[in-house]
């Protein structure tokens, strides 16, 4: 019951969420914004407390005679001149104030500084927690939601979220500090206050909230509409400039950018709106004091002390409860936020078994494939079903098949990318785990047809991960001449620091192959997957990957997955897969004689 009730009012359930999303060590850099913004708003407060004094001492020489700690002070440090006095007030005001700024500056910048470290860290935690989800998960996802997840989200916690909370409750306690010293000044306008700020400011949250909440989740659901349209826009050109579309991703894009500012408009306006509200109810209040005042018959002297206070307690107070309300609306609009973030994290149970692992394996016979079956999620067909087969250290072996007759779906699961719902994948005598995957896939080089190219140049692209000083060049100089990757590197501009652009664009196919195979045999694989994924192999790409495989025949385990049959010349052993089921096994010969 406590927790429902929790989790129904939004600043404990927030609060309760923001516990559960901080890591422990997140947790000592919150405390240290707490009491940051806590500190800096004390400095601020008395700031605000000593000038009323210092003005009335330098106006009314007598204060100094009716106030007895004024007078003490005048006393004990031998002023005999009242303009002596007040000048040093002065100084000491201001000597204040500078310092308060100094210290407000410093500690500005650590706030600013832990709030970027932890969206930094939610950020990589979120980037893991992809990295721990089986390709399951990518098929069924998009990745620009995912992108702009890592993106932005951690960002948006923080901003919206943390430091939100943060800042409500110590506007909070000013506001409560402000309201605490004007009831034990004068309890009636305490009275009063209670009965018009109070309820005002409520009425304002309970206005303006669903508003800013649905142009937040108007906004968000528009942002990742343009998003998708952005990136299909960029990386669509060719399509879209054949099929003469150019107009309508544009036209789509202005439309939605211009919901976007709408939204924005909104929430500015909503923002603004409770915030001349709330200046307009502080000015009612000072003319209601006053009247109060003026019912009362109060003296000309006290009730210019008293609005005095008032109008500086409401100076400080406006913002307070503005700022409370912007809190708020922040806060309730993002909530999705934690839905995101607590879906990501909560889904990642594989994460923790697949990273923890460091066994090493070492493979010097043979892979096994022991009765492997796989369906995908949510069908009923199954794609492989119960083959068997050994591939000996050493030997290439090719596969052939139908499209749609389980190639790509039994190499996923070779790689550790899908699980198999049945049987088991050995290496020597150790059976493949979550445990021991990583290592795996260390001794494992995968050739696709479509290679992923990172934004670099060749020595990025080869070595992959590893930073820049401890690259072995020599390496990287010996598998570009295996690779015969020289002729192309030595005709560009910048030789092996060529970038050569997104996605490779800047290198033809067949070189593409090539620097696949490089970075494998950098990375020292012992077992290389070639991938063809259609037929359509250009004569360059094709020559890639046969002058490979006859370099590294005997000495690496090769696995060959052909459309193009002239690819298997040198294979040991040619399996034909059909129906998820190995049900032939073939010699190059045969092969070519029925595909005649
Ligand atoms: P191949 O590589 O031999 O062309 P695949 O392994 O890609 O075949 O596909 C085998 C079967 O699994 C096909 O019937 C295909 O439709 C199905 N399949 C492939 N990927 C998925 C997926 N992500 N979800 C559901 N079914 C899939």
């Amino acid at each position: 019951m406590f927790k429902n009730l929790l989790l129904k009012n939004i600043i404990l359930s927030s609060l309760y969420k923001t516990n559960k999303t901080l890591l422990s060590h997140q947790k000592s850099r919150v405390i240290f914004l707490v009491l940051s913004v806590f500190f800096l708003a004390l400095l601020e407060l008395i700031g605000l407390a000593i000038v009323v004094p210092v003005v009335n001492i330098a106006l009314n020489p007598s204060v100094i005679e009716r106030n007895n700690i004024v007078q003490f002070m005048y006393c004990y440090f031998g002023f005999s001149n009242h303009a002596n006095f007040s000048f040093v007030l002065f100084n000491i005001v201001i000597f204040f104030f500078l310092a308060k700024n100094i210290l407000s500056t410093i500690t500005s910048y650590y706030q600013s500084e832990s709030t970027s470290i932890i969206s930094g860290q939610i950020g990589q935690e979120l980037i893991n927690s992809y990295y721990k989800k089986d390709l399951n998960f990518f098929n069924n996802v998009n990745t620009v939601e995912l992108l702009r997840n890592v993106t932005y989200l951690p960002n948006e916690f923080t901003s919206f979220i943390l430091m939100p909370l943060i800042t409500f409750f110590n506007e909070l306690l000013i506001s409560v500090f402000i309201i605490t010293s004007i009831a034990l000044y004068n309890f009636q306008i305490f009275i009063f206050l209670l009965f018009t700020i109070i309820p005002a400011f409520v009425i304002i949250f309970r206005l303006t909230r669903n508003k800013v909440v649905i142009n937040n989740l108007k906004r968000k659901k528009m942002t990742l509409k343009l998003d998708r349209i952005s990136n299909d826009f960029l990386k669509g050109y060719i399509d879209i400039q054949l099929l003469n579309k150019q107009e309508y991703f544009s036209n789509e894009y202005y439309e939605n950018q211009k919901k976007i500012a709408q939204s924005n408009a909104t929430i500015f306006a909503i923002n603004q709106s409770s915030h001349k509200s709330i200046e307009l109810i502080s000015i009612l209040s000072i003319f209601l004091v006053l009247s109060v005042c003026l019912y009362n018959k109060s003296d000309n002297n006290s009730m210019l002390n008293l609005m005095t206070f008032f109008i500086i307690a409401s100076y400080r107070m406006l913002p307070s409860l503005n700022r409370m309300i912007m809190s708020l609306n922040n806060i309730k609009g993002r909530q999705y936020v934690f839905e995101i973030l607590n879906s990501q994290f909560s889904s990642n149970t594989d994460i923790e078994k697949k990273n923890g692992s460091t066994e090493n394996i070492i493979f010097e016979k043979e892979i096994s494939l022991n009765k492997i079956s796989f369906s995908y999620p949510k069908t009923n067909i199954t794609v492989i079903n119960k083959l068997n087969y050994k591939i000996k250290k050493g030997k290439t072996i090719g596969i052939i098949g139908e499209s749609g007759s389980g190639k790509t779906t039994l190499i996923n699961i070779i790689l550790g990318f899908l699980s198999p719902l049945s049987g088991e994948i050995k290496i020597d005598d150790e059976v493949i785990t979550n445990a021991n995957l990583k290592s795996f896939r260390r001794l494992i080089g995968y050739v696709k047809q479509n290679v992923f190219i990172f934004d670099g140049d060749i020595i990025d692209n080869i070595a992959i991960g590893v930073n820049r000083d401890e690259v072995d060049i020599e390496k990287i100089n010996h598998v570009i001449q295996l690779t015969k990757l020289n002729e192309l590197v030595k005709n560009l501009p910048h030789g092996l620091n060529t970038h050569i652009g997104e996605q490779g664009a800047k290198i033809s196919g067949g070189q593409k192959q090539r620097l696949a195979i490089a970075r494998a045999l950098y990375h020292n694989a012992e077992i290389l997957i070639f991938d063809e994924a259609t037929s359509d192999l250009d004569n360059e790409t094709e020559k890639a990957i046969t002058d490979s495989i006859e370099m590294l025949l005997g000495m690496k385990t090769m696995i060959i997955i052909a459309h193009r049959y002239s690819t298997l010349k040198n294979c040991d052993e040619i399996i034909e897969i059909k129906n998820g089921e190995i049900s032939r096994m073939i010699d190059y010969e045969t092969l070519i004689q029925e595909n005649i």
